[in-house]
């Protein structure tokens, strides 16, 4: 029978991209590997691994500070990354990029920022049912800081947030909604410009968490109207350490620095310290220089393949890998929603996801098993966790088939 992967036009050269990707011919286990785990962090094209080498031996120096060569260039590049992130997710001004470590430092440093200058008692902040936790976490902190209240938008059995709940959740005392954009363990995209549109109308601001949405959709803050949006390098094919927060300027202004040290002063004197403008204002010390500038090298290749056919490859690769696990007899997917982008969770009924995983592993192939970061999503459908191919535009229906016949061979053995 002809496989319906043959009959699918191919949208990328995945032949070629393939080979930008030097660790994808590794082997495991004598096996091809088979990366599956592109959620959890994806892997990095040789122009990032080349862009790495090039800034340490031809660029390495501290940046903003110093008056020769090497320290100029090194801040022209760092900057140049900064607008290429802007330009990336059509931000309205440089400045309105903050370089943090990861979209955990960046939704900290909102809900440390955000707090202290807007948050008081009796106060509501809204999350949704199927956060990270570092999307939930930091809001209970601020929560207790400020002896303000958690409200969460519930979902379906899907996973499918109830939009009806939502609109009866917003009042004046809500100060921020914070949710993500794409669910990285049931894969949902949620309908984010509803969301902005109807928290908007009570002059209710919100964060994106875009964690799992920035290496799949194109993203446009303006066009979003969002006010906060963070997301990490290392899961769209750049370097660890390097994070984003993009913040309306209105609100950055009015927000106090996260952290203190060089970098985010103009004046210090022991009776009182001016603070730096934007963006340094929240960039205290020495920034993570290579990673930002490698960051800038990533954004540069994900142009260069075109976010619009990732997007469309991407989809057909996960709806290709979907029909073919519903087929099989005792799987469960988990994480069914109508409108999905890059994750692929199931379970093989009466089989522990770990067992799942031990086996795939064994024939070559990286998924991630367990409750990835979301309790909550586990406990409310009553699961231990699951078992979560994820995928990135250097994934093939080939692989897609190794994987199926993994879980065939799973669901022989222990179910
Ligand atoms: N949000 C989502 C939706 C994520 O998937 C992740 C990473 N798994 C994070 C936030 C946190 O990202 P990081 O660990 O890179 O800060």
């Amino acid at each position: 029978m002809k496989s319906e992967a043959m009959i699918l036009p191919e949208v990328l050269d995945i032949k070629a991209i393939r080979e930008d990707f030097p660790i994808l011919s590794t082997k495991v286990y004598g096996k091809p590997l088979v990366y599956f785990d592109n959620a959890a962090t994806s892997q990095k094209p040789w122009p990032v691994l080349k862009a790495i080498e090039n800034y340490y031996t031809t660029l390495n120096s501290n940046v903003h500070r110093g008056v020769h060569y090497l320290s100029q260039h090194a801040t022209d590049a760092f900057e140049e990354a900064r607008r290429k992130t802007a330009a990336f997710i059509n931000a309205a001004h440089d400045y309105e990029i903050i370089f943090t470590r990861g979209a955990t430092e960046s939704i900290n440093l909102v809900a440390h920022s955000f707090g202290k200058a807007f948050v008081k008692k009796g106060d509501e902040i809204i999350i949704s049912a199927m956060e990270h936790h570092s999307n939930i976490v930091p809001w209970q902190m601020l929560c207790e800081d400020w002896g303000a209240t958690l409200r969460v938008i519930p979902m379906n059995e899907k996973g499918e947030l109830q939009m009806d709940v939502f609109a009866t959740l917003l009042n004046k005392k809500v100060k921020l909604v914070a949710l993500n954009y794409v669910s990285n363990s049931l894969g949902t995209i949620n309908p984010v410009r509803d969301i902005i549109a109807l928290a908007h109308s009570h002059n209710i601001p919100v964060l994106l968490d875009a964690a799992q949405a920035i290496q799949h959709i194109p993203v446009d803050v303006q066009e979003l109207d969002v006010d906060f949006l963070v997301f990490s390098g290392h899961k769209m094919y750049g370097p660890t350490g390097i994070g984003v927060l993009y913040g309306k300027e209105e609100w950055l202004n009015q927000m106090p620095p996260y952290q203190g040290g060089g970098e985010m002063i103009k004046t210090v004197s022991f009776e009182k310290t001016v603070y730096n403008e934007l963006p340094f204002k929240f960039e205290a010390g020495t920034p993570n220089i290579e990673a930002a500038i490698c960051l800038g090298a990533a954004i540069d290749y994900i142009n260069q393949v075109g976010l619009d056919k990732i997007q469309q490859y991407e989809h057909e690769l996960l709806e290709y890998a979907t029909a073919q696990l519903l087929a099989i007899d005792k799987v469960q997917l988990v994480g069914t929603a109508a409108e999905k982008a890059s994750v692929l969770a199931f379970n093989i009924e009466g089989v522990h996801p770990y067992d799942t995983g031990v086996i795939l592993d064994k024939l070559g192939i990286a998924v991630r098993t367990g409750h990835h970061c979301t309790q909550p999503i586990m406990d409310f459908l009553c699961i231990p966790g699951t078992v979560r191919a994820s995928f990135a535009f250097y994934n093939t229906r080939e692989e897609i088939d190794i994987l199926v016949a993994g879980v065939k061979k799973a669901v022989s053995m222990l179910a």
